[in-house]
């Protein structure tokens, strides 16, 4: 039988067929946005639940659902599991200055709301955007404007529980690369009163962001390697691939120094691409040395760019969770805990299995 964790990773790494005949309420449950070829949800197994996003990907995926009851999808391979949904809050279609609610945030599993401080990124002005790059995509892509983004944040602090925020940037072309936007959006935040846990994300930026961003409020922090392999990440990210791993190195340092461990976090993205296991897990070892926390997922699935896309596809489910398998024992042995983060999409959980093979391990002492 199947752990959560390789349940997770099968389903990241095939896709999920969802029949047409519920495919439209399927996405009607799922956050808007992103093609409608993405699920957001919770993959379930008896007692334990877990966040899950997964491509619906019909032609050559076996993790069939079947509907079960309102909200609830079985998995024909094994219907001791399920995927589930949130029920949308209340305040989802909520006017705020001419834009329901929705439109200005995202709105993902677990409590998270998520906000771009700019979508504007000056990698697409030469066509040099990062490959799997969605943030053209999003449900709040429309610029609703940071006075905006500031009441959402206020409206669903008073109205809903458990919430928690990240805050991204596209990149800037100036020093702090997106920091100053953050920061921007960070003071409306305080301004309008809102005092939820939020996480941070750019790429390295000089200490003073860092700080300042820290000083206004933000609880985590993350700045995105993506691949390891430095061919794959000039291909797929042809102008941000020309940032030096040791920038991130330096920048991730600083990161723990101000921050703390388990609220610094990468996003680590494996492609099929990606062949050289063992040199993936040096780069991960020094990661984790640092106190950082990588976030294993696979290359996105959106596959905005499908002509590129089309042929790189999917990596392996093997290569993937033995991946998770060493990370997973570097963490418990530098005393990393993926748990404690405070805010975000690591606290939210849908997009990497790291979590639910740490707790597994845990749990069981396999490791
Ligand atoms: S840095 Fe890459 S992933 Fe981020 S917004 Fe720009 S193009 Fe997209």
């Amino acid at each position: 039988m199947s752990t959560i964790a390789e349940m997770k990773v099968a389903l990241q790494t095939r896709g999920v067929n969802v029949p047409a005949s519920i495919l439209a309420e399927i996405k009607e449950m799922s956050p808007p946005g992103i093609n409608g070829g993405i699920i957001f949800g919770y993959l379930g197994h008896n007692e334990q639940k877990t966040a899950l996003y997964t491509a619906v990907k019909n032609e050559d995926s076996a993790l069939k659902v079947t509907r079960r009851s309102y909200n609830r999808y079985s998995l024909d391979i094994d219907p001791n599991f399920y995927i589930s949904f949130d029920i949308r809050p209340d305040i989802h279609e909520t006017d705020i200055d001419g834009m329901p609610f929705h439109r200005v945030a995202g709105i993902y599993p677990n409590g998270h709301l998520d906000f771009a401080a700019t979508h504007y990124c000056y990698y697409f002005d030469d066509g040099n955007q990062c490959k799997f790059c969605t943030i053209g995509e999003w449900s709040n892509a429309s610029g609703p404007g940071r006075n905006r983004i500031a009441k959402a944040a206020k409206l669903a602090s008073d109205n809903l529980n458990n919430l928690h925020i990240s805050i991204t940037t596209g990149t800037l072309p100036t020093i702090d690369r997106g920091a100053s936007a953050i920061i921007s959006l960070a003071n409306k935040f305080l301004q309008h009163e809102v005092r939820l846990p939020y996480s941070v994300e750019t790429e390295p930026v000089p200490p003073s962001y860092v700080d300042e961003m820290h000083a206004l409020g933000a609880t985590t922090i993350c700045s995105n390697v993506e691949f390891l392999d430095e061919q794959v990440r000039r291909m797929i990210m042809p102008l941000k691939g020309e940032i030096e791993f040791e920038q991130y190195v330096k920048h991730w340092q600083k990161c723990v120094d101000t921050f703390g461990v388990n609220q610094v976090f990468t996003n680590v993205l494996i492609s099929p691409l990606d062949v050289n296991f063992k040199e993936n897990v040096v780069a991960l070892d020094r990661i984790t040395d640092l106190g950082v926390i990588p976030s294993l997922a696979p290359m996105r699935m959106e596959w905005t760019n499908p002509d590129v896309m089309k042929d790189v596809g999917l990596p392996e489910y093997q290569y993937l969770y033995d991946l998770h398998v060493e990370v997973t024992e570097m963490l418990l042995k530098k005393g990393l805990n993926p748990n404690l983060v405070n805010a975000g999409c690591h606290r939210n959980g849908c997009y990497s299995a790291l979590r639910d093979f740490y707790n597994e391990a845990k749990d069981s002492n396999i490791l």
